[in-house]
């Protein structure tokens, strides 16, 4: 079984992807998981069902940018391995407010690289070799793709937002620390994640429910901007993957070989909702409404995915078609997770305008 005696930490475990891979390393593997994560708004313990009361799961409540709390944390429970996933992710509040991106995507990442630099000094030979420092990144930091060519390991860096901004550098950060200090690390930067308990802000759960209120769909701009869908279960596989296969200082690009555009995505959902509550109204489609683009909106993303699977046999099981009808589903099965997101006061307020 793999990862037997092994223990992981997970940043940002209680956020949307961070909780796939640890219901993953949960149920799939036989490893110890510590969730470090600060609880902004964007976490979410219940999405962690299953492991209240498992010996193998364990929580802190610790800020990756507390380099105090980080060492008792290393000291206590001695990692083999740490998936960097604490991050601010969403592009549009990084626009209105860019300081929690640098904080915690630069400033978090070099705190964890230092706490996990000087723990990886101490330990035994068998143990550093095997130690990997595994930072979760995007494939926004290349900037944006006219309609030909795709992102590939060697395409040069472009980050357009504050948020790819961010992330990009921590990206460089971590690359870095190989390279001076010679820490075991693993970049992998993947494209948009969908699938369940996704926080509602992003646009596919956001669309979803919206129209299960059948209140009006606000699409950017001319809605033809494209993004390459992965279903989140494929990425949380595809990170363990690179964490006990892939070449230590080396990256790998993750996509879902499925562009789409933001309107095509948007119809889809309308359709799959129209079949499952075929209502006396008319299709969902009729709600959508073009609004003001957000700044900067870079235009397409398409991801070149030959080296992780040619190196690690790596593949998506889901297709764009048969992740969106699951994810639908699961919303639809679900409200009780994102309902108590709204009752708590969360507003799906337009942000991230031009001032
Ligand atoms: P998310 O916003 O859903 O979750 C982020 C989690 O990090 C939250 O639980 C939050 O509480 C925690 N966190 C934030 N600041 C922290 C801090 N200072 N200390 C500890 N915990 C902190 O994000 P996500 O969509 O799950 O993304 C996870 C990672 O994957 C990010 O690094 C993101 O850049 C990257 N990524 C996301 C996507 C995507 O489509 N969502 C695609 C590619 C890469």
């Amino acid at each position: 079984m793999r990862f037997r005696n092994s223990t992981f930490f997970v940043t940002g475990g209680a956020g949307f992807i961070g909780s796939a891979v640890i219901r993953h390393l949960i149920r799939d593997t036989q490893a110890t998981v510590v969730n470090i994560d600060k609880l902004t708004y964007a976490a979410n313990l219940d999405s962690l069902p299953n492991t209240e009361g498992n010996s193998r799961y364990k929580f802190a409540k610790v800020d990756i940018c507390d380099g105090t709390e980080l060492r008792k944390l290393f000291e206590l429970y001695q990692p083999d391995y740490v998936m960097n996933l604490a991050a601010e992710s969403h592009v549009d509040r990084s626009i209105d407010g860019p300081s929690a991106f640098i904080q915690t995507n630069i400033v978090g990442t070099f705190t964890l690289l230092q706490e996990s630099l000087s723990y990886w000094k101490t330990q035994d030979q068998q143990k550093r070799e095997r130690f990997r420092f595994h930072h979760i990144s995007t494939d926004e930091v290349f900037g944006s793709l006219g309609p030909e060519g795709y992102f590939s390991e060697t395409t040069p860096y472009a980050p357009n937002s504050p948020y790819s901004a961010s992330k990009a550098s921590s990206d460089h950060l971590v690359r870095a620390w190989h390279e001076t200090y010679e820490l075991p690390i693993i970049v992998t930067n993947c494209s948009n994640n969908y699938g369940p308990y996704h926080f509602p802000e992003k646009l596919i759960p956001h669309m979803i429910i919206k129209a299960l209120q059948r209140q009006p769909l606000p699409v950017y701009g001319d809605g033809l901007n494209i993004r390459d869908w992965l279903y989140v279960e494929d990425h949380a596989r595809a990170l363990t993957l690179a964490i006990e296969f892939g070449k230590v200082g080396g990256s790998y690009n993750i996509g879902g070989r499925s562009e789409r555009t933001n309107i095509e995505v948007v119809r889809a959902i309308c359709h799959i909702l129209d079949e499952i509550d075929p209502a006396t109204h008319s299709s969902r489609e009729g709600l959508i409404v073009f609004v003001e683009d957000r700044p900067g909106h870079d235009r397409r993303y398409a991801i070149d995915v030959t080296k992780i699977e040619r190196e690690l046999g790596w593949r998506a099981d889901e297709s764009f078609e048969s992740g969106i009808e699951k994810t639908v589903r699961w919303y639809c099965d679900n409200r009780w997770w994102w309902q108590a997101i709204l009752d708590k006061g969360y507003q799906p307020l337009r942000v991230g305008l031009k001032i």
